[in-house]
């Protein structure tokens, strides 16, 4: 496994690989959600690469950006024990040199949900994930359903602008109790990680409802937000049943949705979703 820390580096392990490459962005310390990718990517692809870059441009000056998890050594062990080819792990100023000024920006898109929420979220995801696409040039590249959103806005990213990698959209990974494996997850304190359950188990009753018919969209976030009301230590930012392509609410779920909701848990704030329908 060739761990690289430039660019020019993986340009040069791009030049000498044969057949498909698949390829895993990641901000790291890693868990079973990210492992899943990798193994996907894995099973499909000739050769993967794995990239672990805590990227400044998607965190808001007052987020957690400083205090985000990171295990560089423990990361690389996991990574080698699934075959990865490559990991890219550059320092900010590899990918921010000074006088970096471009901005990749989506749209409406990624102005709604998680970027109302976080403004210039995914400018920051969008303008990262189009440089790695053009260091690494994968064929595939893999993302993580539970960050739905994020999902829609890559795929949009790619579409318009004619990148050609196709992006492969994974599954939640989930603890046995429900929660959405998350890097953030070792914030919570023991209490908070107990009800963190409550939002998956949320999700999973407004989808219940769905499945047996219920197409009002406020019908499915008011039964999202009764059951929440039920934990005093969860805030809900917002909860969301969006249209799958656009993420524009919508009022009759008559198309395939995302059901997905950002709350908070003490100073944690955790992000999950499902499909209804789509995929
Ligand atoms: P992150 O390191 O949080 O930026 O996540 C890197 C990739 O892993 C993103 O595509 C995420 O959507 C994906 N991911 C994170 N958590 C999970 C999970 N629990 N299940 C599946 N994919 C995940």
């Amino acid at each position: 496994m060739l761990v690289a820390e430039r660019i020019e580096q993986v340009r040069a392990w791009r030049g000498h690989v044969t057949g498909s490459v698949g390829f895993v962005p990641t901000m790291g310390y890693l868990h079973a959600g990210h492992l899943e990718l990798v193994r996907r990517a894995r099973r499909e692809n000739n050769a993967v690469a794995v990239s672990i870059f805590v990227n400044p441009l998607q965190f808001g000056p007052h987020e957690d950006f400083e205090r985000y998890p990171r295990d560089l050594q423990r990361d690389l062990r996991l990574l080698q024990d699934e075959q990865v080819d490559l990991v890219f792990a550059p320092r900010v100023a590899e990918i921010y040199p000074p006088g970096f000024s471009t901005a990749v920006d989506v749209g409406p898109i990624g102005e709604r949900l998680e970027g109302a929420s976080r403004p210039g979220h995914f400018r920051g995801v969008a303008t990262v994930v189009t440089k790695l696409f053009m260091i690494v040039g994968p064929h595939r590249a893999y993302f993580g359903w539970k960050d739905a959103q994020q999902v829609v806005v890559i795929r949009k990213l790619v579409a318009d602008l004619a990148i050609p990698v196709e992006i492969v959209a994974v599954p939640t990974v989930r603890e046995e109790d429900g929660l959405a494996c998350s890097s953030r997850n070792v914030y919570l304190s023991p209490e908070e990680r107990r009800v963190a359950p409550a939002l998956y188990a949320a999700l999973a009753h407004a989808r219940a409802l769905w499945q047996e018919g219920a197409r009002d969209a406020e019908t499915l976030r008011q039964a999202v937000r009764a059951r929440l009301a039920e934990e005093p230590l969860i805030r809900l930012d917002y909860v969301s049943v969006a249209d799958a392509g656009t993420m524009e609410e919508l009022v009759v779920v008559d198309r395939p949705a995302i059901l997905s909701l950002a709350a908070w848990l003490g100073t944690t704030r955790l992000i999950d979703a499902v499909l209804l329908g789509a995929e």
